[in-house]
Parts: structure tokens; C-alpha cells; sequence
């Protein structure tokens, strides 16, 4: 292990920096654990000026542990609709309702017990504790990595879990214990605005009287991991059936990707199926419906973290069969004014804005 020098430097540093130079954002105003912790959940993956209006909104209708565990899971889903990653809205539903349930509402001041609730991870459990309670708990995140490996030299894969973990221990030796929080938001904050990945504003850093890779002009080699696989395209078909005014949208399952939400029916295309048999293979397995294509309605692509779609959305008829026989999943006839009162994937709502621009 590099063994930090300065540990006492880094901090006094690093922290009046932060104090001056810190960004206003609401969680910041607040100690309460159940506000830090949504926004925890909020920031992972989500840039901080998308997160704020969510933040905002959520907090007015669910302002503790309490009116969440006791409000339905789409009026949540619906709260979040757009931000994405929906499995992180689930999980803490789920652990909210555990809170209230086990710990009387109260969010429990002790990180081994916190770390157990549904989709708390490390990062989570370190952040969420260090700045609500002051347990010294360093966290570690694409923003810690990059400050810590530059300043350090650390040129070891930052995908492997050993490098983490001595990303972490160096943390560890550097975090002082009477302001945990402050720290933690401090590296990361500078990682956000000063240690930036392209073009670092080393000249205006705090730290850089101690960073290794700025006396030795080699930056750009930390953080080091191996070349991104390029990430696969699978092409979506979904279909727009209408019917007197109204057009049929399904439910998600409860489990899985964007869980519980509602969709145009149709789905991933297989092997080499084409966007159009997918949608209608779909519809058949899925509602138990044949139907007839009469044209394109519109077409879009959206990027997830691990593949991207590009979806077609066919304009159809119910074919042979009549509407007693849809089955298997939840379903329901819609207006185009219906369309805010449910929570859709982002990638459906950009294509109502081309489907029903005057409603959009
Ligand atoms: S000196 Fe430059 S590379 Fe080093 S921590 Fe500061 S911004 Fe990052």
C-alpha cells in the first residue's frame, strides 16, 4: 500500500477549499438522514442539477420515512419518472418500509445495520452515515478514484475490487475524524469541478503541492482501466393500437428492468428478429394479442448504462382477436391527457412527443 503522507495537509487543505467553494444544493441545508440518504439514491448516476427538482418534489409529497413506507409504489414511481434507473426507487421503497417497520421510522445510527436495508451498498452506507451521523467512514466513488490515483500515482486497474479497496484504505488514513461528512463531500466535490477527467484545473487546486501525477505531468494516466467494451444495440418494437380515441399501454413486471412502470406493449427484438416481429411476438406472449401493422409511428434511440435501443413503434390494429382475450400482464385503454397520470420509461415519453405533440 502508498501510504499517505501529509494526511493532516490533505485535509486542512481540502477542507477550507470546500468551505469556500462548495455548491448550494438543497441536501446540504439538512442533517436529517432520511433527506441525505434520497439524495444519495438520487446522485447515483444523476448529475446533481437533474437531481434537484426530483429531490425537491419528492421531499413536498414524502417529507419522512413514514409518508413514503405508507404510499403506493406508482405514486412514488411516478415521482421518479425520468430519472431513471428505477431499481434504486424500488430498493429504497423497500428499505423505507423496513425502517418504519423494524426501526420506528427512524434511520438507524449504526452503518452495519444500515448497510443491511434493500440496496444499500458501501458507498451508500459510508456516505449517508459520515455526513448525517459523523461515523468516520471514507467513500469511495469515480470521483474519489480519480483524485486519490492522481495524487498518488496509483497506476493499478481501478476495475478490480483490490484497487478499490486500497483506494479506500488510503481514504481511510486521510478522513479526519471530526469531520467526516465534510471530507467525503470534499474529494468528490473537487473531483467534480476541479479534478475533472479531461483538463484538470490543476493551477486552481488545492492539492496540488501534494499530487504526485501534477508534479510529474502525468495526469492523463490516472485513473487507468482497461479500454470500455463498446456496448451492444438491440433494436424495440412497440405498438400503438388505438382504439376510439384511446391507446393500450401495459404494465412492467414488479421485478427487473424499470420494474413496475408502464409501456406501449411490444418489446427486445431476439437473434435476428426484426423490430416488427418482435413487436409481434410480444403483444402474443404477453397479452395474448394479434395485431395488424398499418404503418410507422415513430422511431427513437436511448442509451442505459449497459446496451442501447432503438425502438420503432408500429401503428396498429387488434387483429383476430377480441379484447376479452388479453391476458398475462396488467393492462389499460388510455387517452393521450391520460398520459401524465402514469410513470412511463423516458424513452416512451420522447416518443409521445412525436405520437401526441399537442399533449406533450
Ligand atoms: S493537482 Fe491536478 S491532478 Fe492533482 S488533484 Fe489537483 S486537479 Fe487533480
Amino acid at each position: 500500500m502508498v501510504v499517505p503522507v501529509h494526511s493532516d495537509a490533505f485535509a486542512e487543505k481540502l477542507l477550507s477549499w470546500f468551505g469556500a467553494n462548495r455548491r448550494a444544493m438543497p441536501w446540504r441545508e439538512t442533517k436529517d438522514p432520511y433527506m441525505i440518504w434520497l439524495s444519495e439514491v438520487m446522485l447515483q448516476q444523476t448529475q446533481v442539477d437533474t437531481v434537484i427538482p426530483y429531490y425537491q418534489r419528492f421531499i413536498e409529497v414524502f417529507p419522512d420515512p413514514e409518508s413514503l413506507s405508507k404510499a403506493p409504489e406508482d405514486d412514488v414511481l411516478k415521482l421518479w419518472e425520468g430519472l431513471g434507473y428505477y431499481r434504486r426507487c424500488h430498493h429504497f421503497i423497500a428499505a423505507v418500509r423496513d425502517v418504519c417497520a423494524d426501526y420506528g421510522g427512524r434511520i438507524p445510527d449504526d452503518p452495519h445495520i444500515f448497510r443491511r436495508l434493500p440496496g444499500v451498498g458501501d458507498y451508500t452506507t459510508a456516505a449517508v452515515m459520515s455526513i448525517a451521523y459523523g461515523h468516520v467512514l471514507p467513500v469511495v466513488d469515480g470521483n474519489v478514484i480519480r483524485v486519490i490515483t492522481r495524487i498518488y500515482r496509483i497506476a493499478d486497474d481501478t476495475t478490480k475490487t483490490k484497487t478499490r479497496m486500497l483506494i479506500r484504505d488510503m481514504m481511510a488514513a486521510l478522513i479526519p475524524s471530526d469531520s467526516p461528512g465534510d471530507f467525503n463531500q470534499a474529494v468528490m466535490e473537487l473531483g467534480a469541478l476541479v479534478c475533472t477527467p479531461k483538463k484538470p484545473l490543476c493551477g486552481e487546486c488545492p492539492l496540488n503541492d501534494l499530487c504526485r501525477a501534477f508534479q510529474h505531468r502525468d495526469i492523463s494516466l490516472y485513473p487507468f482501466s482497461p479500454k470500455k467494451m463498446k456496448i451492444p444495440q438491440y433494436p424495440v418494437g412497440l405498438a400503438l393500437i388505438m382504439k376510439d380515441g384511446r391507446f393500450l399501454i401495459q404494465k412492467r413486471p414488479s421485478k427487473g428492468h424499470l420494474a413496475g412502470l408502464w409501456e406501449l406493449p411490444g418489446g427486445k427484438a431476439e437473434g435476428d428478429e426484426s423490430a416488427e416481429t418482435a413487436m409481434l411476438r410480444k403483444c402474443r406472449e404477453e397479452l395474448g394479442l394479434t395485431v395488424e401493422v398499418c404503418g410507422m409511428a415513430a422511431q427513437a434511440s436511448h442509451v442505459y448504462s449497459h446496451f442501447k435501443i432503438h425502438v420503432s413503434v408500429f401503428s396498429c390494429t387488434v387483429g383476430a382477436q377480441r379484447e376479452k382475450d388479453l391476458k398475462h400482464q396488467p393492462f389499460m385503454w388510455i387517452t393521450p391527457s391520460d398520459i401524465p397520470s402514469y410513470a412511463f420509461p423516458a424513452v416512451n415519453l420522447k416518443l409521445f412527443q412525436t405520437i401526441f405533440p399537442s399533449v406533450m
